[in-house]
């Protein structure tokens, strides 16, 4: 439970808290673990101790802030905690150790058993054109007005479980956050003429909207095919113009979520309609200033539906009743029920269709994050890949399924080849901890490898009907609990029956790339007219006839040589064995006869195992794509050499010829060695 107010002057947030906290440990607590994460922002915090940074010729101003660990602002961030009491008011012993706060308890709290306790605390909400961040106030010149995102603004539970206890490793500002279930009923003051999203339903709509809004909120619910809208843009324009000074209370009730955030401006055009899912029917809503239309009131909101119909679809049904989608410049984060996401068109109301993409794409994304962590709820601040690169993969799917005029590279095995190419030294595996991960690499690491891992284990390695099962298997079997990384890569063996242990350890463990090189290509033809079937002591000589007067075969850069040809002999008595019968050679001689044999040698250059796909095109011009699963490496993790029979003659071989495996180089996938196939072209131009 929490009381808050807004102070729209002085940007001060108010609070008071009672947490009643339940012990379903199976042993006894001394203290309870709270995260402080504004302290991220107090004088000294740990992140401006802790981040480097160096002076150049001439370097921003706006670089003197967190990005250096350096703060020359006036803003006074952090916690002002004004007391920490139990249920009869008693206060109680506490320390604050930077972003974290341990309450220690008059007596254990034993197994079963509950604690209440509360807290009333205020800070300063920061500008975020100044400090960039998960949320703060955006201020507009033009009209005076605030939109604030108000995120991590309370004291909130640390996580305690059986993986490792309390977790209360530090916020440095990069790996986020790990957060325990709860009820939470928030009453939020703020100036009379705002509008307010937050996490959870409205309780007391009647109260805080006027009789028409009332009208429109209760038609949006019932609208299914296009958005309602609650507040218009020509409404929220006159709103600009005056300040209330009344107050009004705005109260939320979320059941069973990670955490809380809200959203409040007197600037918001609101508009909603309901999505269905199942027997559910979710409130899809958004709340934008005018600077975000005409693009917010065309996409956000359908691109809420969009989401939550497709994750529902590869997870689980969305269980919450309203998904909300927040504009505020320069923002994508994601919190249960609601988000904040940036992307505006130019002041004339135009847009390009990278914008329009950003924007599809960061709403689908922040939505999507309702599904991991929010309610397979990973440890962020451990593991940023859990949430990110599994969302980022879903995010991916739902921009090719829903939006293909706008699918890219992002987070497909084609987008990660030119990061994986780079120095296998200096990066870090998938499997570092969130903060250790260097800030210009946790992009690619912590969303879009993981992502085009997903999508070759979906498409190349599973096949997507297995890949799905055990994925929906994975978010149904965690879905409300705290998984950690093994129990997603147990749950995706388990469902399926793929051995993926040489996946996981490749992609996620190691630096490794994929690079595959098709290092000697050779074409062999059954010396027919020379076999002589009763001879029967007569030796194989493999490329007898031609190599004596072509030269040595294997180096060959094409296949103009021709063919060497082999001689196929009896099979010996002693291989027969035991058996009275005969294996048929004149019949596996017939059945090789006038084929084409290639025998190609595959080396592992990059040190990830892979399967290959291989295209074969022949004389007459058609195509074959071969798929050989990963297994083919068992033996020898180097190098194999792997025989194949084709009825016509082959003109060229092509290892990965759509780019599904994020082979990095593709210069040696190709034979003949000398000419360059047109996709190999292709991929160099787009890259
Ligand atoms: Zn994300």
């Amino acid at each position: 439970m929490i009381n808050a107010e807004v102070n729209d002057k002085t940007h001060q947030l108010t609070g008071s808290e009672t947490i009643t906290y339940y012990n379903n440990a199976p042993e006894s607590l001394k203290f309870l673990w709270l995260q402080l994460d504004q302290n991220l922002l107090a004088d000294q915090s740990i992140m401006n101790q802790t981040n480097t940074g160096t002076v150049k010729d001439s370097i921003p101003a706006a670089f003197f802030t967190t990005a250096t660990g350096v703060m020359v602002t006036d803003y006074k961030g952090g916690y002002a905690i004004k007391s920490v009491k139990d249920a009869a008011g008693k206060s109680l012993s506490y320390i604050i150790n930077n972003t974290m706060m341990r309450i220690d308890l008059p007596s254990p709290l034993k197994t079963g058993e509950k604690f209440s306790f509360s807290i009333d605390w205020s800070y300063t909400e920061y500008d975020r054109q100044v400090y960039d961040g998960r949320g703060g106030y955006e201020f507009f010149p033009e009209d005076g007005n605030y939109v604030y995102t108000f995120a991590q603004w309370f004291p909130r539970m640390c996580v305690y479980d059986d993986y490792e206890g309390w977790q209360n490793k530090q916020f440095l500002g990069q790996g986020e956050f790990a957060l325990t279930f709860g009820n939470y009923s928030v009453k939020i003051t703020v100036p009379a003429d705002h509008i307010v999203g937050a996490t959870g339903t409205i309780q007391n709509a009647k109260t805080v909207l006027t009789k028409e809004q009332l009208e429109r909120f209760e038609k949006a619910k019932k609208s299914f095919e296009a958005p309602v809208f609650i507040v218009t843009e020509k409404e929220a324009r006159e709103k600009e113009k005056t300040k209330s000074d009344k107050k009004a209370t705005w109260e939320f009730y979320a059941e069973n979520v990670r955490d809380f955030a809200f959203a409040t401006s007197r600037k918001f055009i609101w508009d909603a309609q309901a999505v269905k899912l199942g027997d559910k029917t979710p409130l899809a809503q958004s709340l934008y200033p005018k600077e975000a239309n005409p693009l917010w009131e065309r996409e956000s909101t359908k691109a809420i539906r969009n989401a939550l119909e497709l994750y529902s679809e590869r997870t689980f049904e969305y269980p919450y009743p309203v998904a909300y989608s927040i504009h505020s410049a320069h923002q994508g984060m994601e919190y249960p029920m609601i988000c904040f996401n940036g992307e505006r068109p130019k002041k004339d109301g135009s847009y390009s269709k990278q914008t329009l993409y950003d924007l599809v794409a960061v709403v689908i994304h922040e939505v999507g994050h309702n599904f991991f962590p929010m309610i397979v709820n990973s440890d962020e601040r451990q593991w940023s890949w859990m949430d990110e690169g599994l969302n980022t993969f879903l995010e991916k799917e739902t921009v090719r399924l829903r939006y293909p005029e706008l699918f890219g590279t992002h987070g497909t095995p084609k987008g990660i080849a030119p990061f994986m190419k780079g120095e296998k030294n200096q990066m870090r595996p998938i499997m570092t901890s969130s903060d250790n991960v260097r800030p210009g690499e946790f992009g690619p690491n912590a969303y879009a490898k993981p992502s085009a891992a997903l999508t070759i284990l979906r498409e190349t390695v599973m096949g997507p009907e297995i890949f799905d099962k055990a994925f929906k298997e994975y978010a149904q079997r965690w879905a409300f609990k705290h998984p950690a990384p093994a129990d997603f890569f147990r749950s995706m063996e388990d469902a399926s029956a793929v051995d993926l242990d040489w996946f996981w350890r490749g992609w996620f463990y190691t630096t490794d790339n994929v690079d595959v090189d098709m290092a000697e290509v050779k074409w062999f033809k059954l010396q027919s007219e020379s076999v002589e079937p009763e001879k029967k002591k007569l030796k194989v000589k493999r490329g007898d006839l031609k190599s004596e007067t072509t030269g040595a075969k294997g180096n060959a850069n094409d296949f103009s040589d021709g063919p060497e040809q082999f001689s196929l002999i009896n099979t010996p008595e002693y291989l027969q064995g035991e058996f009275k019968s005969r294996v048929d050679d004149n019949a596996i001689r017939q059945k090789l006869d006038g084929k084409n044999i290639y025998q190609i040698k595959f080396k592992n250059v990059g040190g990830l195992i892979t399967p290959l796909v291989i295209e074969w095109t022949f004389k007459d011009g058609s195509k074959e794509i071969e798929r050989i699963p990963a297994e083919v490496w068992r033996l020898n993790e180097d190098v194999i050499t792997k025989v194949f029979i084709k009825d016509r003659e082959v003109v060229n071989i092509l290892l990965d010829p759509n780019f599904e495996l994020a082979d990095v180089e593709m210069r040696n996938n190709v034979f003949p060695k000398k000419t360059t196939p047109s996709k190999f072209d292709q991929f160099k131009s787009n890259n």
